[in-house]
């Protein structure tokens, strides 16, 4: 996968059947589906692909046991079926993970039982493993560090657990390798229309270079998630609003704080939500909140009321207490939530369920929806795009379609942190044998090493220090300080593969060390780059 083919492709093709535009998990695949029926495919990316919500999300792989509370029958079983689908087709990056719900009152343990007792049941075959009732004993010897103060009793269930933007990228590769063309860097700036008004395709503009160009084609699908107002905008200036940003954030700790295999679930906090301490990548995720936030952002910044809340409920619940100092990363997302008919609603109450709109000048638009049932939504938009567009009828072929990097055998061994690379571990490996300096790592405390970031700059189109220890190794949402001690390493390897210069390492460091800032608590924000933010 290589900007500079990809990008010769687009100038090249005269017309294309269908253009998306983002590269999130819902314009991701929208590609493969497209693309694995036989269309002409092309997908652009703004930034980078999974730099909007596809990265900062919770990384479970779920019905959502909230939306059974909720009564949303149809959309847990749907999500489990894709929860199946994903576990078989990406088995290198969705495991199966316990969760282990702690009881302090009498009826929580029987209460939960029954609940997740349906859920297993709406899962049928694709099952990742029975719900059950626990004693006291029993949550404590799979939480060692839960808060034993009033427990009563426990209940464990699964679920699955992923890495949100590696999977982004290997659907990138999964895409192009079924013959889509993907750029990232390139933004849609304007649509185009025909006499009759509708819409033919799109001005995009080369973020790199600030060229612009014009592309055809018959179809274009607005993928842009909380960004859809804009592009709708676009096609419509007298469009209302279809969706609204709800914030939620995730605070990263030492595993030490959750010494275990198992994750925590609270179904119910203070402020009736539930929330998530979650094992990956030898760290400890805790989170979510959600807030309903008025103006989109590519960075979205934690609140300090949400940091507050997310701290003060994982006090509650874990023995050892976690402080503001053991913050080792904060980072929040922004789910693009359909905006409620009636006034006043909360964000939970907000359906999560997707949907697609028509315009009339025929541009297709997907809202709402989640990680986990990308899939679904994506047969969605182009069995709706057939439909509208009177493209010749082909079936969606993507349930047994396999993601790139796919083992064809689920091999449980994660102690290799390149597990995550799946088929392409042995490629690294060799990589590294042939250039042994790439052996060298990229921080004292960390496994990653510069073999990783030549790998995810040459295949992976990774072209920013954001892009790489963002998205393709994950250290600024696992520790953001020692993201900022790897970034001039990241730097000058990007400088010698892609051609750049001095000054270009000097403008990546300061902007990496700004944007890095906002994934540190304000007491612990590189005081360099504040007063960077200051003069500029
Ligand atoms: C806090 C949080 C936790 C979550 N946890 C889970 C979870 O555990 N499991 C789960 O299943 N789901 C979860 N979700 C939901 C899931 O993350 C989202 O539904 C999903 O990532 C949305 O993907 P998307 O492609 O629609 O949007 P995005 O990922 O935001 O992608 C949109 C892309 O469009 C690009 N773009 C915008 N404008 C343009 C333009 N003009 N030209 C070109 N490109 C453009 C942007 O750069 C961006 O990359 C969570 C969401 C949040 C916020």
């Amino acid at each position: 996968m290589n900007r500079d083919n990809q990008l010769t492709r687009l100038r090249q093709t005269a017309a294309w059947d269908i253009i998306i535009i983002g590269g999130g998990a819902s314009g991701l695949g929208t590609a493969i589906d497209a693309a694995t029926r036989g269309y002409k495919t092309l997908l652009v990316e703004a930034v980078d692909f999974a730099k909007g919500t596809s990265s900062r999300s919770t990384k479970l792989v779920h019905g959502g046991v909230r939306y059974l509370e909720q009564g949303d029958i149809s959309l847990v079983r749907e999500a489990l079926k894709e929860r199946g689908l994903m576990a078989k087709n990406a088995s290198h990056l969705v495991k199966n993970q316990s969760f282990v719900i702690p009881n302090y009152t009498w009826w929580g343990g029987y209460f939960y039982t029954i609940g997740l007792t349906i859920y297993d049941w709406l899962s049928g075959k694709l099952s990742l493993g029975s719900s059950s009732y626990i004693s006291r004993k029993k949550t404590i010897e799979l939480l060692p560090s839960v808060e034993q103060k009033g427990l009563v009793s426990g209940v464990i269930y699964h679920d699955g657990q992923f890495d949100d933007a590696r999977l982004a990228v290997n659907m990138a590769q999964t895409a192009v390798e079924n013959g889509a063309c993907l750029v990232n860097y390139v933004k849609v700036v304007h649509l185009l229309k025909d006499r009759a008004g509708k819409v033919n395709g799109v001005v995009v503009e080369d973020q790199e270079t600030k060229e612009s160009f014009e592309i055809k084609a018959k179809v274009v699908i607005n993928a842009t998630g909380v960004f859809t107002n804009e592009i709708l905008k676009m096609n419509n200036p007298e469009q209302q609003k279809t969706i609204v940003p709800s914030q939620g954030i995730h605070l990263v700790f030492d595993k030490s704080f959750l010494p275990s295999e198992n994750a925590l679930m609270v179904p119910k906090t203070s402020d009736g939500r539930v929330l998530f301490a979650v094992p990956w990548h030898d760290k400890v995720v805790v989170g979510t909140t959600d807030t309903l936030i008025k103006k989109e952002s590519l960075e979205p910044i934690a609140l300090e009321d949400e940091i507050k809340f997310v701290l003060e409920t994982a006090q509650q619940y874990l023995a050892k207490k976690p402080t503001r100092a053991d913050v080792l990363s904060v980072f929040a997302g922004l789910r693009p939530l359909a905006a409620p008919k009636s006034e006043g609603k909360s964000t939970k109450e907000v359906s999560r369920s997707h949907k697609v709109l028509v315009s009339k000048t025929g541009l297709i638009s997907i809202t709402g929806g989640k990680w986990t049932t990308y899939r679904k939504m994506a047969e969605e938009i182009i069995d709706k795009a057939i439909e509208v567009h009177n493209l010749p009828a082909k079936s969606c072929q993507t349930e047994t379609v396999a993601i790139h990097g796919n083992k064809a055998t689920s091999d449980s061994d994660r102690q290799n942190h390149l597990y995550v690379y799946g088929t392409d571990m042995n490629e690294i490996i060799a990589l590294t044998k042939q250039e042994p300096a790439l052996a060298e790592k990229l921080h004292p405390s960390y496994p990653y090493t510069l073999a990783e970031v030549v790998w995810a700059i040459r295949f992976e189109m990774a072209r920013t220090i954001d892009d790489i220890l963002s998205r393709r190794v994950r250290l600024l949402f696992l520790d953001a300080r020692a993201a900022l001690e790897s970034a001039e390493k990241v730097a000058t390897l990007l400088a010698n593969e892609l051609g750049h210069n001095e000054e270009w390492i000097e403008s990546q460091l300061a902007d990496f060390e700004v944007l890095a800032n906002g994934y540190l608590l304000k007491e612990f924000q590189s005081q360099r780059s504040i007063n960077i933010c200051k003069t500029s």
